[in-house]
């Protein structure tokens, strides 16, 4: 039984003047509450009533080293001496951009923000300034931050495969009380991994599209991978067509690969979005890609602002995590997806004893498992069958076993994770698995 006494407490204080307890709205979903963070170290998160769990909730997924890194918290102490943000140049900038340009296959120049939500309003206002167009393609059960001009709640199964084009633009609902329905006119919101779909659409619309922007790997539902040929065929149409190809690499980059997924795949998209794991836990965000559509910059014909793009603190961060993962020839990468193929099929065989229907689609070091009664999930209609609340039931419960998850069934693993994390993850599953009914 998990004792969180001083947690309820302090969810109580912060309630007060805190407008909804949290700093996030999404982290309010935690059951039984939000828990509070005394510390963390490495694979391991330690809570205010001295609960220790193993992180794969990793702060939502930047902490790709871990907490606490040495190295990366030494270059960030490093920096901090020298002063925080200057509001002037400095080396950190060039530094970072010449590794990003050097690392990423489809970046000749890059922008530097704070969060990945500023980098997809940037990569969105660059397609636009550069094809004089307005609408963006975006798909169902992606997540691209939570601006106005793009956030859309996901309409559960509502766009089927047979949706048409005209159907499909017309069905866009606002995320948010408070978002003017009429920021999403530009919005286009198609069932993705539907390769017929995508083309009719971006044929028939192809004078107002300025862009189509996607995750490469569904991570935000389902963590489902793109069918064979179908970011090819996204490539191939928006070259064609004259559209913008933006891959929003928030999650996926210098996750699935240095590079990203973009190298994983093999694609190259115009431009990309990347954040999270890169600054491994400090706010960074870039978009990268050509210099034909980053040159709009160059005389601020499109603007990119804020206080605090590129401050000192954020580029040793990024600077640190990335030469970290580069290490002994990307060595980490292999050893996390070790690792999780090792948890992820040890889940498929607890399941399987429990007699417990579930899914687990893992790429690199992320996965999603979810309870479904199919055999497969490839596509959105079929993950929204899964059942979350047992799946949110399964997460607290694995809370008084010490393991620590994000409640909607995406996991991540990070280089500080070892297989004894992994280990004990499973005997703590089996236990678990055996209480839900
Ligand atoms: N794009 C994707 C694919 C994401 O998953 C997220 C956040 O989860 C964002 C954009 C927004 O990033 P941020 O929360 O840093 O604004």
């Amino acid at each position: 039984m998990l004792t969180i006494e001083h947690s309820k407490s302090k969810y109580e204080q912060a309630k007060k003047h805190l407008a909804g307890g949290v700093a996030s709205s999404l982290r309010a979903s935690m059951k039984p509450m939000p828990l509070y963070a005394e510390s963390a170290q490495g694979a391991r998160l330690r809570d205010v009533d001295g609960n220790e769990y193993i992180d794969y909730l990793l702060g939502f997924g930047p902490l790709i080293l871990g907490h606490a890194n040495e190295e990366l918290t030494n270059s960030i102490l490093a920096a901090m001496r020298k002063g925080y943000t200057y509001g002037l140049q400095h080396d950190g900038e060039i530094e970072l951009a010449d590794l990003l340009v050097d690392i990423l296959p489809c970046a000749d120049r890059v922008a530097l923000s704070g969060s990945g939500t500023e980098a997809v309003m940037l990569a969105l206002r660059l397609a636009r300034a550069h094809t004089g167009k307005h609408k963006i393609v975006r798909f169902t059960g992606h997540y691209h931050g939570w601006s106005d001009s793009i956030f859309t709640s996901f309409p559960g199964a509502g766009l089927s495969e047979s949706v048409t084009s005209e159907e499909a633009s017309s069905v866009v609902p606002p995320g948010t009380m408070g978002q003017s329905v009429n920021s999403l006119n530009d919005i286009i919101l198609l069932p993705w991994n539907d390769p017929d779909v995508l083309e009719s659409t971006l044929r028939s619309h192809a004078s107002e599209i300025a862009a189509v922007i996607s995750e490469p790997v569904m991570c935000n539902s389902g963590c489902i991978v793109p069918k064979p040929g179908y970011l090819e065929l996204m490539r191939q149409l928006t070259e064609e067509l004259g559209i913008v190809f933006i891959l929003d690499e928030v999650i996926t980059g210098f996750r699935l690969a240095q590079g990203g997924a973009h190298e994983r795949f093999g694609i190259k998209p115009d431009l990309v979005t990347i954040g999270k794991a890169m600054g491994g836990g400090i706010a960074i965000s870039a978009v990268a890609g050509k210099a034909e559509l980053m040159k709009y910059i160059d005389t601020s014909a499109v603007s990119h602002l804020g206080t605090l793009n590129g401050n000192g603190v954020a580029t040793a961060a990024a600077l640190a995590t990335i030469r970290e993962l580069a290490k002994n020839n990307g060595s980490s990468y292999r050893r996390m997806e070790e690792l999780l193929v090792s948890l992820s099929t040890g889940i498929r065989v607890l399941l399987h004893k429990h007699n417990i229907p579930g899914v687990v689609n893992q790429i690199g070091p992320v996965f999603h498992m979810m309870f479904i009664n199919e055999h497969e999930v490839n596509d959105f209609d079929t993950f929204n069958k899964r059942d979350a609340g047992k799946y949110a039931k399964f997460a607290e419960l694995m809370l008084s076993e010490g393991v620590l998850l994000r409640p909607n069934g995406l996991w991540y693993v990070s280089t500080a994770h070892e297989q004894a994390d992994i280990d004990e993850t499973l005997l703590a599953i089996d236990r678990v698995l055996g209480q839900l009914d």
